[in-house]
């Protein structure tokens, strides 16, 4: 650190962040800037799963989730859009909550635009077929579904990975000060109103006694993501910041051959289905769906693995992935979703020796476990190969799972083929969100001083909206 006063320090480097800087610089503003994040520079950030073939879970921090651009680093990137005529967002997140429809639109053209002058492909998906989509909408909806399509931004694993190195680069060279292997350990908050934060280094994350530096400022923005949900949550009881109670999506990756989604793949890239199968009328919905994509795993605090999915521009498989998800919320007596979720994780993690568990769908109809032999006999060929056959249905309760295996049944009539049996299904694929903060229009929290951007406090669920949270923010603090 220069310094042990700035004017904003912002916790994370993923895009909300990166945007919040990037406006910020923009809009000419000298408030001294502190970004901090326990990962690394986008270019010292690689997943060894390639070579090593099974996840080794990096230390201190998973190179997925942590470091410059956080999770978009590795992300498939694919930036969600809006269809002009729509009314509402059902994509992305919540921003249009605080900020209205009409300036969320004019917010996500303006970082489109930046994606754009930074080298994001011109094309977009999902906007040439319009009568096609139209067809199998009324189709899904005989069925009970609905089919949400909006224009697509992809810019691909290996080009998001890129984008944000340039990014970086020109934070760097108009002076913004960036502080990599560094956790924020505590915020430091007297009558309500934040003074700062008190930090480590990475490397002693598993020191509690370790010795925390402080470091003052008169804003605080939280940008923590998913990644630090866990910790914003804790942080939140600890200090008492006002929160909603939250939700968690549990559910699974499901990988089938491309040929099953070459309809959907091509005419919308990714189709967002939501459904609320019987019995339970749950929300069930498809997210983030890589057509000729690969399935991956990421990890979390207490080496918590996780599945999810990404796509390249160049490289190619032979499969669709894309996660089913069950939105769940709790309430009395008991209403801590993250932890739910975590001890869903932690059981099908050990059923599957610390890696991802990996089901044929047939073979969850049948009642009985997916066998290594029989995986390697599979049509479907597993993109993850570190995955472990097994049986989901140990881990997953009977409520999520029921959810899925019916919604994936009543998709089986939207999408011929969707239901196949050698279709497979990987856990747990689990989207944690802090219990959402508590924020007024500009975004502070019930303490003063201390804002709130991202996914990480359950504003935004995606690369775009999260990015645009950070461009609002900019100009929010750019008039205080
Ligand atoms: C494999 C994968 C594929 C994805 N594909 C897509 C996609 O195609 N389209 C899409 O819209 N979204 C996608 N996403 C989701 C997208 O990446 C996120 O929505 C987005 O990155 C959220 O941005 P953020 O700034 O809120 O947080 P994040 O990107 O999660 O960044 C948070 C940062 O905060 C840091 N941090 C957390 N706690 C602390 C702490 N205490 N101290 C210091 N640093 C801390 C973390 O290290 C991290 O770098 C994908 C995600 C993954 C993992």
């Amino acid at each position: 650190m220069n310094k042990k006063k700035y004017d904003i320090i912002v916790v994370g480097m993923g895009p909300s962040s990166v945007f919040f800087a990037y406006e910020n610089l923009k809009l000419g503003s000298k408030k001294d800037v502190l970004l901090i994040d326990q990962g690394k520079r986008v270019e010292d950030r690689n997943c060894p799963i390639e070579k090593t073939g099974k996840c080794v879970k990096c230390k201190p921090f998973c190179n997925i989730t942590s470091g410059f651009s956080g999770a978009g680093a590795f992300s498939d990137g694919k930036l969600s859009l809006y269809n002009e005529e729509d009314e509402d967002f059902y994509v992305g997140g919540n921003l249009h909550k605080y900020l209205g429809v009409e300036e969320t639109k004019r917010l996500i053209d303006y970082t489109d635009q930046i994606y754009l002058d930074f080298g994001a492909d011109k094309h977009l998906e999902g906007i040439e077929y319009k009568e096609e989509v139209s067809k199998i909408k009324q189709k899904a909806k005989k069925q009970g579904i609905e089919l949400i399509s909006i224009p697509i931004r992809h810019l691909g694993t290996e080009k998001a990975h890129s984008l944000y190195k340039q990014i970086e680069e020109y934070l760097e060279k108009s002076g913004v000060e960036m502080s990599f292997g560094t956790i924020v350990d505590d915020l430091i908050i007297e009558n309500d109103k934040i003074k700062g934060v008190k930090i480590k280094p990475s490397r002693e994350v598993e020191n509690e006694e370790a010795e925390l530096e402080e470091v003052f400022a008169d804003k605080v923005v939280i940008a923590v993501g998913r990644k630090g949900a866990n910790w914003l949550s804790d942080i939140c009881n600890k200090h008492q910041i006002k929160t909603h109670p939250g939700v968690v999506d549990i559910g699974i990756r499901y990988e089938l051959p491309d040929k099953v989604m070459e309809k959907i793949n091509q005419y919308m890239y990714e189709g967002k289905f939501i459904g609320r199968p019987h019995p339970f009328k749950d929300k069930v919905r498809t997210f983030c769906q890589n057509p000729s994509g690969f399935v991956s795993s990421e990890v979390y605090d207490h080496d918590m693995a996780l599945v999810n999915g990404h796509s390249y521009k160049d490289k190619k498989s032979t499969n669709t992935n894309l996660a089913i998800l069950v939105s769940h919320n709790f309430n009395e007596p008991f209403n801590n979703p993250i932890l739910y979720g975590r001890n869903v994780a932690k059981n099908l993690n050990e059923l599957g020796n610390g890696n991802i568990v990996v089901q044929r769908l047939g073979d969850i109809f049948r009642g009985k476990r997916t066998w290594q032999e029989e995986l390697d006999r599979n049509t479907v060929v597993p993109t993850l190969k570190s995955a472990v056959p097994g049986d989901i249905t140990f881990a997953i309760g009977y409520r999520t799972m029921s959810d899925i295996l019916n919604f994936i049944q009543e998709m089986d009539k939207v999408v011929e083929g969707f239901a196949a049996p050698d279709n497979l299904l990987y856990g747990p694929e689990i989207k944690f969100y802090s219990n959402e903060l508590v924020l007024d229009n500009n975004f502070e929290s019930s303490v003063k001083g201390l804002y709130s951007i991202g996914d990480g406090c359950g504003m935004t669920r995606g690369l775009m909206m999260a990015s645009a949270s950070g461009v609002a923010m900019a100009r929010i603090l750019s008039e205080k």
